[in-house]
């Protein structure tokens, strides 16, 4: 049964796992780049281009500080008892500092209690679609839901501690939702400079890996994804190469080409944002490989890993 907006269908043949040169050897375009890239040992790179020549694009330890002692300052009090005013937020310090990432976990684990509620229609501009979905869930029970979760809050403390301000649009504070419209609408009144929307796939057993969902150029009623399809494919890229790097996961064996990227016009997540997003499908929760790997806290930990790495090379460009 479908669980999920971002279910993709069996759609081509099945490959068997290859190791990683020999999936950079079938990888045409973009994540071949990077591929060489952290190969090579580079650990980042400014983008697709540059990522080709890796011997002249960076050097391994550029990615800046990983972690900010000051990160806990907050006012001091004599100024907090002096003001009326509402107090405001410490100043982060870090590579990341004054830039904000809107992180979505996928579904919300009370979905499932709310069928009526998350199967209304909503607008999102080229059609009416489900206001959000269940979700899928590991043969043994492990749910997406709790899944997207747990990486988000892992990837929310890697980026606050380079600085950045980090917002979710459920925290499981709230009994279903929110509707893939508003989580679109969170990000662009956030004004972020990044979203990311966590999600882990139910596919076929068999179908393995990684893929990175990129917003394809739509145009109808409140969609309009010409600004941002440029800009979200630069941050899935990054995403996608360092995520096969702090992961190991080679990219979807089922879906992109080998590619880890693959480009959606159908998700309101994606058509309704005025701001860089992607989606990201972790793995196939399916499948009993990747589920021994999705269900690993330390995999996880690697997982949000690679993001934060992706996102923070996106935004320090
Ligand atoms: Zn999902």
């Amino acid at each position: 049964m479908p669980y999920d907006e971002n279910q993709h269908p069996y759609t081509g043949p099945r490959r068997s796992r290859r190791g990683l040169v020999a999936v950079a050897a079938l990888v045409p375009v973009g994540l071949a780049g990077w591929l060489i890239w952290h190969g090579a040992g580079g650990n980042d790179a400014p983008g697709p281009a540059a990522a080709s020549t890796p011997s002249s694009a960076g050097k391994p330890g550029d990615a800046g500080p990983t972690a900010s002692p000051s990160l806990s300052a907050s006012p001091s009090p004599s100024a907090s008892a002096t003001s009326s005013r509402a107090p405001e937020r410490p100043r982060a310090k870090g590579p990341l500092a004054g830039k904000v990432v809107v992180v979505d976990p996928g579904h919300n684990p009370g979905n499932f209690r709310h069928p009526s509620e998350i199967n209304k229609l909503v607008d999102i501009g080229t059609n009416r679609k489900e206001c959000d979905t269940t979700g899928t869930a590991t043969v043994d029970g492990y749910r997406e839901a709790d899944f997207t979760l747990d990486v988000s809050r892992r990837l929310r403390t890697l980026l606050e501690k380079q600085g950045a301000r980090v917002e979710f649009t459920q925290e499981n504070d709230r009994p279903f939702g929110p509707c893939v419209d508003e989580r679109a609408r969170f990000g662009n009144e956030a004004k972020a400079d990044a979203v990311i929307s966590v999600h882990a796939d139910g596919s076929g057993t068999g179908n393995r890996g990684f893929h990175v969902i990129l917003p394809a150029l739509v145009k109808g009623g409140a969609a309009d994804t010409s600004k941002i399809v440029g800009p979200s494919r630069d941050l899935g890229e990054r995403i996608a190469g360092h995520f096969l790097r702090a992961t190991g996961s080679a990219p979807s064996n089922y879906v992109g080409g080998g590619t880890g990227l693959d480009v959606r016009g159908d998700l309101g997540g994606l058509n309704l944002s005025t701001v860089p997003k992607v989606f990201i499908e972790c793995g196939n929760m399916r499948d009993a490989e990747d589920a021994a790997l999705l269900t690993s806290p330390g995999w996880r930990q690697k997982a949000a890993q690679g993001m934060a790495d992706g996102i923070g090379s996106y935004l320090r460009k």
